[in-house]
């Protein structure tokens, strides 16, 4: 038994009502609150001698990922997000929202499924449809899983009784699973087949218009990776397949990046090596500099400037001032956020240890009490519950993750707990029970252990929220570019 007080809760029933509501408040959050024992986490075990079957690429994160049971591989390229990812997802999802909405954006969900006479329409599928799912109805009528949906809200828009020009700007976005039949789906959540994506389409009177949501979306997405912590480059990019007039993509680096980045170190001009004129790859497009640093980066986000190319063959207008209908000059503007936590993982682990950015953490604190039958176990259960709720208090109950295993040794536990990168980890173990200065054990994500009284770990705990909501709060400014420079230079 874990809780001897709590599972037993007639004695609130003897305490004045007003404490009979604090407690039962608290025993909410204790019930509410997540425990190790409890949670699913299918991590895999290898025998000893095992031969592993190699058959995909493996990178830093999918081995964590899959090893520690945050992600299960489903069918070929497609994956399983368990759910301690799960959290982490959710996180960088709400985080995403938070600056579309801040940008002026409104969410909207669009069918997975398109139409494809949509994409005959744009000239979508003249091209290599190798990579794109399609379906049947039973009417034999056919559909894409969507892999991009620019035909699918530009079809909508066109549909829209008469948009007015006091209408626009218009950003919408949605957050949903997007689909791409990859030759070569590897390194797990980077590049799968089935991904979570942030997508939104912008709608202007004029071009002048259009780039000025250009810059105000790029700000959003500045602010997004600066509030992740980790260090990315912002990219000259080709504009492809989705066609239009600009382009910047954001790139992690990392060696197991698919794209060769350069960056010029007399002027600070960075563009995908793509973008590069094949002969005069090694000089700067800007200055004509040679100084040219390359390196490899995972793309995790995406912007262009589309013009008229879907809303003129779609036909999607909007009346202006005096009346007359005129093409919607769009904009479209991708995070890939099943990616975003590969690569950020990817980026920041070590060998043996996840670590996270720290506002996608799936919890900001783990605590870990006495093991069962030690000699230290009552005491220091009675600190552990004390602890439990003042943590509660600082962080909320859902922040918590009471690791409650307590036929596990504390050793055991505080292993589980660093491979999963909580940020803090607290130990009640032995040192808590001195007489005259009980102390416990703090582990900070990558940090050496330390020992603290209780409220210095308290104190550390609200440090910690402080700094979360620090993040929250970042305001734009400048010092992206400089970062931006420093990253590359430093880097290759
Ligand atoms: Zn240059």
């Amino acid at each position: 038994m874990q809780w001897p007080a709590l599972i037993d809760v007639h004695w609130i029933f003897n305490l004045p009502a007003e404490l009979q509501y604090l407690s039962l408040h608290y025993l909410k959050c204790i019930i509410n609150m997540n425990k190790a024992s409890r949670l699913f986490c299918p991590a895999l075990v290898i025998p000893k001698n095992a031969v592993v079957k190699q058959t995909e690429q493996l990178s830093l994160s999918q081995k964590l990922l899959t090893e520690l049971g945050l992600v299960k591989p489903g069918s070929n390229g497609t994956y399983q997000i368990m759910p301690i990812a799960q959290r982490a997802l959710d996180n960088c999802v709400s985080l995403v929202q938070r600056n579309m909405q801040e940008a002026g954006g409104q969410k909207i969900s669009l069918p997975v499924l398109t139409p494809t006479q949509l994409w005959k329409k744009t000239g979508r599928l003249d091209g290599d449809i190798s990579e794109f799912y399609m379906v049947r109805d039973r009417s034999g009528k056919q559909f894409l899983m969507s892999p991009t949906h620019e035909e699918a809200i530009t079809a909508m828009l066109a549909t829209t009784a008469p948009i007015s020009y006091r209408q626009l700007p218009l950003l919408l976005y949605q957050i949903g699973p997007k689909f791409r039949d990859e030759l070569k789906s590897r390194f797990g959540l980077m590049r799968a087949k089935e991904f979570l994506m942030k997508d939104m389409y912008t709608f202007d009177v004029t071009k002048e218009k259009a780039e000025l949501t250009y810059a105000t979306v790029s700000e959003a997405y500045e602010r997004f990776f600066r509030q992740l912590e980790v260090p990315f480059v912002k990219v000259e990019a080709a504009t492809g397949i989705m066609g239009g007039s600009q382009s910047h993509e954001y790139h992690y680096i990392s060696p197991v990046g698919e794209d060769t980045l350069l960056n010029c170190s007399s002027c600070g001009y960075a563009g995908n090596a793509e973008v590069f004129e094949p002969d005069a790859s090694s000089t700067c497009p800007t200055c004509r500099s040679t100084q040219l640093n390359r390196v490899r980066g995972v793309e995790v986000a995406h912007t262009f400037l589309l013009g008229d190319k879907y809303s003129k063959p779609l036909g999607a207008t909007f009346l202006n001032t005096s009346g007359k209908p005129e093409t919607l000059v769009m904009g479209c503007y991708g995070i890939g956020i099943t990616r975003i936590i590969a690569a950020a993982l990817e980026v920041l682990s070590t060998e043996h240890e996840l670590r996270w950015p720290t506002l996608l953490a799936p919890y900001d604190v783990c605590l870990i009490g006495p093991k069962q039958g030690s000699k230290e176990q009552v005491p220091a259960e009675r600190l552990e519950n004390d602890l439990l709720q003042q943590l509660t208090q600082i962080c909320g109950d859902q922040q918590l993750l009471h690791d409650d295993r307590k036929e596990l040794t504390i050793g055991k536990r505080l292993l589980d707990a660093k491979r999963l990168g909580h940020p803090l980890t607290i130990v009640v173990g032995a040192k808590a029970m001195q007489q005259d200065a009980p102390k416990l054990e703090l582990h900070a994500s990558g940090s050496e252990k330390i020992e603290l009284n209780i409220n210095e770990v308290l104190e550390r705990v609200a440090l910690h929220v402080r700094h979360k909501q620090q993040l929250l709060q970042q305001m734009p400014s400048s010092e992206t570019d400089v970062r931006i420079r420093q990253t590359v230079s430093h880097v290759h």
